[in-house]
């Protein structure tokens, strides 16, 4: 479908805005593609809004089948920073790029040197942070050659700010929907312990919170029996809990056709990407009565942390702001309230208002 340039070429938007459906949705602005056959660079920069400012997103390191497969990633991943920078209030827009990993030998250096130069080569249109498969050593190198970069080695780790902002959802989950106003005694049961659910549960056991938790990793469910007297459940009897929170931190569609019968939890609250299989599935747990904190705004600390960084604050400011996910997601359960709709409708409604 799309054919990487030479050197650096913009693609037709409308041909890109025809892929997506935007009867009620806000269309893409830009997507940049650069191949640099020196060091074997593929590259995309998708640029979904600068509405509300320049679109920082991350940057992927992994592999696709075709190029058309990494251009619909980019764009769709950048589409969700633009949502979760404008519901967060931060005069950012979304961006989303991707080095597509070489399948034969290659200079890793060489190679985001070349992306370094190419992020450069947009003026700050996008700012570079980490993702999948980049680490903060890769960031360094791109930060070489361009200061548009939002996380480097000199930064602290995002996990624990957005573990902290999905702590503070729980918390307005809790006040909306069981009128309580600190989560002790209260049942969570979180699904996948890695960086983000690890400090979650932290958290919440230092609330007074008893959990229920699950992971692949033996290890990682062992620290949180040990640590946080945690009560560990094999991975597919995670939805079967009974408890008051269900908080999945590992992967995305998890909430489907499948498992929302099964889940006994009032509240679905947690950190994972994409939780939703399909959009309908917020109304199936609406249905249900189960409140559900959309996935991009009760996980958008790490967000807010990497703008506070790029613009040199500190971590007491980025924690300051995160601790007001809890008024902005009171704000949208009680709008979803209000109009009988769906949660994650109501939060895309509010970020296309935004943008
Ligand atoms: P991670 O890779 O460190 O942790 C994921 C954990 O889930 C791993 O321990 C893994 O073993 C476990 N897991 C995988 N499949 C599982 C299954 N079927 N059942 C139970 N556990 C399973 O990732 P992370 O940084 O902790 O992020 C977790 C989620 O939060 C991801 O969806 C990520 O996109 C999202 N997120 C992370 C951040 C952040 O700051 N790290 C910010 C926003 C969103």
């Amino acid at each position: 479908m799309f054919a990487f340039p030479p050197k650096m070429g913009i693609i037709n938007m409308n041909k890109i805005n025809d892929l997506f459906d935007f009867e009620h949705s806000v269309p893409f602005t830009d997507l940049h593609l650069k191949s640099d056959p020196r060091t074997g660079l593929q590259a995309i920069v998708a640029i979904h809004s600068t509405k509300l400012g320049p679109a920082l997103g991350g940057c992927r390191f992994i592999e696709y089948p075709d190029t058309d497969a990494a251009i619909i990633d980019a764009l769709r991943l950048a589409r969700g920073m633009s949502y979760k920078a404008a519901i967060s209030g931060l005069a950012y827009g979304g961006g989303k790029s991707v080095v597509i990993k070489p399948k034969r030998v290659f200079d890793r250096r060489a190679l985001f040197k070349a992306f370094g130069a190419f992020v450069d080569e947009l003026g700050g249109r996008y700012i570079a942070a980490k993702d999948s498969g980049t680490v903060l050593e890769d960031m360094d190198i791109i930060a070489s050659k361009t200061p548009y970069v939002a996380s480097t080695s000199s930064m602290s780790d995002p996990s624990p700010f957005t573990a902290h902002g999905i702590c503070r959802g729980i918390e307005a989950a809790a006040k909306f929907q069981l009128g309580k106003d600190s989560l002790e005694g209260l049942r969570v049961a979180i699904q996948g312990l890695g960086y983000v659910g690890h400090f979650l549960a932290k958290e919440l056991y230092e609330r007074g919170a008893i959990l229920t938790v699950c992971d692949l990793n033996p290890q990682a469910t062992a620290a949180c029996e040990k640590e946080f007297n945690a009560t560990v459940v094999p991975i597919d009897a995670i939805y079967d809990v009974d408890c008051d929170i269900f908080s999945p931190c590992a992967l995305g569609a998890i909430l489907n056709d499948d498992t929302i019968p099964r889940i006994k939890a009032s509240i679905v609250a947690g950190g994972a990407n994409n939780q939703l299989a399909e959009d309908r599935h917020g109304e199936m747990l609406k249905n249900k009565g189960i409140l559900y904190a959309p996935d991009y705004v009760i996980n958008a600390g790490g967000l807010i942390q990497a703008t506070i960084m790029y613009e040199k604050g500190s971590d007491a400011i980025a924690k300051e702001k995160i601790h007001n996910l809890y008024i902005e997601l009171l704000g949208i359960f009680e709008r979803a309230a209000k109009l009988h709709l769906p949660t994650n409708l109501v939060a895309d409604h509010i970020a296309e208002e935004r943008l």
